[in-house]
């Protein structure tokens, strides 16, 4: 059992409970926050956090950290695994990797920085237990999986024929075999259309052979999330992403599921999260006039609150562009030449594969990472927005810190940006922005909202009486004079980070480790639905699958420490 700890004398940002940098001190017992009160102080652990930030744990709602994809990564990139080395120490054991680092190194590294809880956000469902194997080796956080079911063929099938209960039996039994959290869309119809060598221009564009349109599958998508109450929205990768003009239909798709009423009773007001939204706010025509569109999205995103979005913050320097959406990666090569690797994954998603290197020199790069900061600054509600570089497709999430210090300080974007290709000015309006973001709006967009967008914040992302003791401080002191540097170097290496009332990282050092938490859904609809789909959805895969429903179930013992959450959807009939 380990001690009670007293954390005294922090300036507390704990955005769901109005504290916004009230000095206050914050108790801890058997894992949980607590009241001051039910701690003896002669018997706790005491930690002086004066002249320092008092947060919750960090959380990431969308990181490739574990599965197929990153693996993929790490073996096709070998010179990548040769960045970073971090050698085995007597608590933790060696790593290494820059952009697709291996799986210790990214718990250690996400702790340090005082984040304790990421969602895997692609995982093809038939190589989940592959996903699950990595996570069970990724130390600290807690963390879950998106299993990619928009361009699924069931899905697809059951959506044009409007079946609902049966799609939402289907996805229901998808989550629970998988051990999955949410429905992750990607490119929806268009990973479809590129197995067939062909695409979908836009959101009426029929999929080829099911005649079902990207519009009808985010729609119908969102119906079926909310049919069974799950606690996050659906997570949308847009059409055409990456592509100059994309605006249009990133809006257009943010506009499809307005009439859906929201049904989880977690406390999320979004029916639709739609991702990495950077590289879904292009205009122009070309890559000769493209043009941030951010304005458009942010104006889109202040007046409807049932969306929200995540960023996909570029950072200059080496990337590893990784994505379900295997038609765009195949656009990437053919742009950048480098190395290429793409792979079709039975009928239910694919994926791709392109090292990528963003450069200051390079007019589309430089408004690439105006945009990111453009969408965070003009949407007025931080809770509608997340910090994230879709790791390790913009850059890494060990660059968080810097990004946190260009949305606190105008005077280090304007340093950047000094540095940019000459045309970023006339391409993008990030210089006009005065907004900085504070310390409370800060905690917002990288723990309080990411945790209520996910539909965790009965226990994440704030600093309550009975949430998980997750909690970073950071050496920063919000009444003195916070410059750029300041910040970055205090949000790369908290002070301390807690993860369930134990102190597991100290000034960058990892004191513990302790084996996260993987969080999955399991709904239960109603019997005879299930019958029915499991009925129809075999006869589906002895015709055209070569594998059987057998292959997808993730024996329980595959979670090194489970945590089911069962919902029940039995209306669902
Ligand atoms: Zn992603």
């Amino acid at each position: 059992m380990t001690k009670p700890l007293l954390i005294k004398n922090g300036f507390v940002y704990d955005p769901l409970n109005g504290i916004n940098g009230d000095k206050m001190s914050i108790a801890v017992k058997d894992g949980k926050i607590v009241e001051e009160s039910s701690v003896n102080p002669t018997e706790a652990q005491v930690i002086d956090a004066a002249n320092r930030v008092v947060m919750p744990g960090g959380v990431d709602i969308h990181s490739h950290i574990a599965g197929p994809a990153i693996n993929s990564g790490r073996r096709f990139r070998p010179e990548d695994g040769r960045i970073g080395n971090e050698p085995r120490t007597q608590t933790t054991r060696s790593g290494s990797g820059y952009t697709v680092p291996s799986t210790f190194v990214t718990g250690y590294r996400y702790a340090r920085m005082g984040w304790t809880t990421v969602c895997d956000p692609a995982t093809p469902p038939l190589l989940a237990r592959h996903a699950h194997e990595e996570l069970n080796d990724t130390p600290i956080i807690d963390t879950m999986i998106f299993p990619l079911l928009g361009d699924n063929w069931v899905v697809m099938q059951y959506l044009k024929d409007k079946e609902y209960a049966l799609c939402a039996a289907f996805i229901a039994w998808m989550l629970r075999a998988t051990k999955g959290y949410a429905i992750k869309i990607v490119n929806p119809g268009g990973t479809e259309a590129w197995h067939w060598g062909d695409t979908v221009k836009d959101l009426q564009d029929p999929v080829p052979y099911f005649e079902i349109t990207p519009a009808e599958i985010i729609h119908g998508l969102a119906v079926v999330n909310e049919m069974l109450r799950l606690p996050h929205s659906i997570h949308l990768h847009t059409n055409r992403l990456g592509l100059p003009g994309n605006f249009e239909i990133a809006t257009n798709s943010l506009d499809t599921p307005r009439d859906v009423k929201v049904e989880s009773t977690k406390g999320r007001k979004q029916v639709l999260h739609m991702t990495h939204t950077q590289y879904s706010a292009y205009g122009g025509d070309s890559w000769g006039n493209f043009e941030s569109k951010a304005d458009a999205i942010a104006k889109y995103v202040n007046a409807h609150p049932h969306v929200t979005i995540d960023l996909g913050q570029i950072i200059m320097g080496e990337a590893t562009t990784m994505t379900a959406d295997g038609a765009l990666e195949f656009g990437l090569h053919k742009l950048n030449h480098l190395k290429w690797m793409n792979m079709d994954i039975e009928l239910e998603t694919g994926g791709g594969l392109v090292p990528f290197i963003y450069t200051r020199t390079n007019p589309v790069n430089s408004v690439q990472w105006t945009i990111g900061l453009e969408l965070t600054l003009l949407i007025k509600n931080p809770f509608q927005v997340c910090l994230t570089t879709d790791h390790p497709n913009a850059g890494p999430f060990t660059r968080y810190p810097q990004i946190i210090s260009w949305l606190m300080s105008r005077k280090a974007r304007d340093e950047v940006a000094a540095k940019l290709h000459a045309e970023t000015a006339r391409r993008s309006i990030l210089a006009t922005i005065d907004r900085e973001y504070s310390l409370y709006e800060i905690a917002v967009i990288t723990r309080a909202g990411q945790a209520v967008l996910l539909g965790l914040n009965d226990r994440k992302g704030h600093l309550g009486v009975n949430a998980d003791a997750d909690i970073a401080i950071y050496d920063l002191d919000p009444k003195s004079e916070m410059t750029p540097e300041k910040i970055e170097r205090a949000f790369s290496q908290a002070a301390y980070t807690i993860k369930d009332g134990e102190v597991v990282a100290k000034d960058g050092q990892i004191l513990r480790e302790v084996v996260g938490r993987r969080f999955w859904v399991n709904p239960q609809v109603d019997e005879d639905l299930e019958q029915k789909m499991l009925r129809e959805v075999s006869k589906t895969f002895a015709r055209y699958y070569s594998i059987s429903m057998a292959n997808f179930p993730v024996q329980g013992g595959y979670l090194a420490r489970s945590n089911e959450m069962r919902i029940d959807a039995t209306h669902v009939a």
